[in-house]
């Protein structure tokens, strides 16, 4: 049974768990740790964690599980830093957004320990200690990458915790995760960081041009190129396999695409629209967003 929980990072993942383990599982006890010490100051301040220290050994010493919610590119660092400090026993986990990297990285740092590798498909673009809330999770997927032959006690564990802390669970492999997750979010933030990069480099429509008439679509793209610059980068380096085959295959439809405009197809044009609808529908009948027109925006 999980009873002392270890959050590494205290920005809006870590600060998200923290506080939806408060209000969901209040017989957990939370200890929490940030690398800035800004960050850890003001984690106890909003008291994201029941206790906050100032050493990786003493938020560790009685975790029964440890969830790493640090960029994927800092991983390593963070599992290397510990070593030795952990309880016989302890299940190491993550937040990360990429998971074969992840797993490869907690494997390499601590041998020996149970690693179970998760990922919240749950977040914003907002980042910090002041962003975390508590039902961050509450009705969304997260997703449990165990390595074969993993223990299924801690399997069965920390899916316990998860669904404690409101979300709906699923099992896959790493590498299967990532590949899902370079569709379904990486490339996505990669047309809008474009998109968005795109449009304030023209030069012949001015950048207070494409912000007065945003509301055309491209403010729904900008939400999303404001994610955090440092998480992102570090999901594109360590996802670099799935990213890149996701990406092909999107370069070769965007060109078809361009083939039917410039050839006045509009069959293909109409084709593919009917079906896109058809997701965004599917979205909202599985409860993943809101049915309001334009997001629920008051006009
Ligand atoms: P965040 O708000 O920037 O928080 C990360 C925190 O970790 C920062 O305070 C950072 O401090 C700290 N940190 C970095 N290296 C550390 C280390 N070695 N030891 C201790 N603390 C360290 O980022 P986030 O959005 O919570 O993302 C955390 C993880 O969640 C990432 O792996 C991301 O892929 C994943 N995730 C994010 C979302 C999302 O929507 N944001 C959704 C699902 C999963 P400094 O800033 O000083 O480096």
């Amino acid at each position: 049974m999980i009873k002392n929980v270890a959050i590494i990072g205290l920005g809006l993942l870590g600060g998200s768990v923290g506080l939806a383990a408060a209000k969901h599982l209040p017989d957990i006890t939370t200890t929490g740790y940030d690398a800035a010490p800004d960050v850890r100051a003001k984690a106890a301040e909003l008291a994201l964690v029941g206790t906050v220290c100032e050493t990786l050994a003493e938020t560790v010493r009685d975790a029964d599980l440890v969830v790493l919610c640090v960029p994927v590119g800092a991983m390593r660092n963070a599992a290397g830093g510990l070593k030795g400090l952990l309880k016989q026993g302890a299940i190491v986990s993550d937040v990360g957004s990429s998971k074969q990297s992840v797993l490869d990285d907690l494997r390499a740092e601590l041998p020996g320990q149970i690693i179970i590798p998760a990922h919240p498909v749950a977040g914003t673009e907002q980042s910090g200690p002041d962003a975390g809330f508590a039902t961050l999770f509450t009705g969304r997927w997260c997703i449990l990458t165990p390595p074969a032959g993993a223990d299924e006690d801690a399997v069965t564990a920390l899916t316990a915790f998860w669904q404690g802390l409101g979300a709906k669970t699923e099992i896959m492999e790493a590498a299967h995760h990532d590949l899902v997750l370079a569709v379904t979010s990486h490339i996505p933030h990669l047309i809008a960081y474009t998109i968005v990069g795109t449009a304030s480099d023209l030069e012949d429509v001015t950048r207070s041009e494409v912000i007065k008439y945003s509301a055309g679509g491209f403010r729904d793209f900008t939400r999303i190129a404001a994610s955090d610059p440092v998480m992102w980068r570090d999901v594109f380096l360590q996802n670099k396999g799935a990213v890149l085959e996701m990406l092909g295959r999107f370069t070769e439809d965007l060109t078809a695409m361009q083939r039917a405009i410039r050839s006045g197809d509009g069959e293909t044009l109409e084709e593919l629209f009917e079906r896109t609808r058809k997701i965004r529908r599917s979205i909202i009948e599985q409860g993943q967003d809101d049915a309001a027109p334009d997001f629920g925006r008051d006009h």
